[in-house]
């Protein structure tokens, strides 16, 4: 029997792998993109089959610039899954975005460099609304999945998402707060991007380790403090993955499956066979 899911997880920084749930697969997927992170790991909480994947490699051996994000985003969406909860690791940028609070942001800024973006072009020109980059759905249903645990959590922000793999320069941090952002990672675009062409919710939950570098007045930060903190909101994250998950099999309401209805700009007469095939893969209603 061929195995499918309903949701995809992504894990970052400190969070490889689900557990407390019943695990009942372990996939490899090839998709036309090359291969994911990992293997995919399949729970299943309350009915709702969920596959978990670790961004960075179950031992962390890929940087942010070496993720296959294509790989990742399209094996998630051949198992199955419609919609996907991602974690992510970020230094905050606000005083009150304290260490070990969580923040779903609602809009973010593209400060990376040397990525590839799209699933697009090879001939097929396709250009996505991404005035909304996170399915504002999912937002809520995180939101009520939190509501009886202990976790701080912030909404309304704005996500920088950095190259790396160093950490931001004192002015770029100085930078980023004047333009009132919230938070800062290296890893969620071109993530929600390709999320977006390929018709699936998505949402990131972004779990606070520490003040970035711009404020001095902070006791010095040390690996020790955010390896802790990276341990905490990896159980903070498992806690509320229980509880989310179950939310998910509720109907999807919002725009995010029919993100490509619009968006070909390419006379199918022209689309070339091979890249069509591709597309296929994770747009059969497109591409046949
Ligand atoms: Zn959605």
């Amino acid at each position: 029997m061929k195995t499918t899911i309903d949701v995809g997880i992504i894990g970052g920084s400190g969070l490889y792998q689900i557990d407390g749930v019943k695990i009942v697969d372990e996939v490899s997927v090839k998709t036309p993109w090359g291969i994911p992170s990992d293997i995919i790991t399949i729970a299943e909480i309350e009915g709702v089959r969920a596959g978990f994947l670790p961004r960075h490699g179950r031992g962390h051996f890929i940087l942010p610039h070496e993720i296959n994000y294509r790989a990742n985003i399209a094996a998630l969406k051949m198992l199955g899954a419609g919609q996907i909860i991602a974690f992510s690791a970020v230094g905050s940028l606000k005083d009150r975005i304290k260490p070990l609070d969580f923040v779903i942001p609602d809009q973010i800024i593209d400060r990376t460099k040397s990525r590839i973006s799209t699933f697009f072009g090879d001939g097929i020109a396709a250009h996505i609304a991404f005035a909304d980059p996170f399915c504002s759905r999912l937002h809520e249903l995180i939101l009520v999945a939190a509501q009886h645990l202990n976790i701080a959590m912030h909404t309304k922000e704005t996500l920088i998402c950095m190259e790396g793999p160093a950490f931001s320069t004192r002015a770029e941090s100085h930078l980023y707060r004047s333009w009132q952002a919230g938070v800062i990672n290296m890893s969620t675009l071109p993530e929600a991007k390709l999320a977006r062409e390929a018709e699936m919710c998505y949402a990131v939950i972004c779990m606070s380790t520490d003040y970035d570098c711009w404020k001095e007045d902070e006791e010095h930060v040390t690996v020790d403090m955010v390896v802790n903190n990276l341990n905490k909101n990896a159980s903070n994250a498992k806690a509320l993955i229980k509880q989310l998950v179950p939310l998910l099999k509720q109907e999807r309401t919002c725009a995010c499956n029919q993100a490509i209805k619009y968006a070909i700009m390419t006379d199918p007469a022209k689309q070339p066979s091979k890249q069509k095939k591709k597309l296929k893969a994770i747009l059969p209603h497109y591409f046949s």
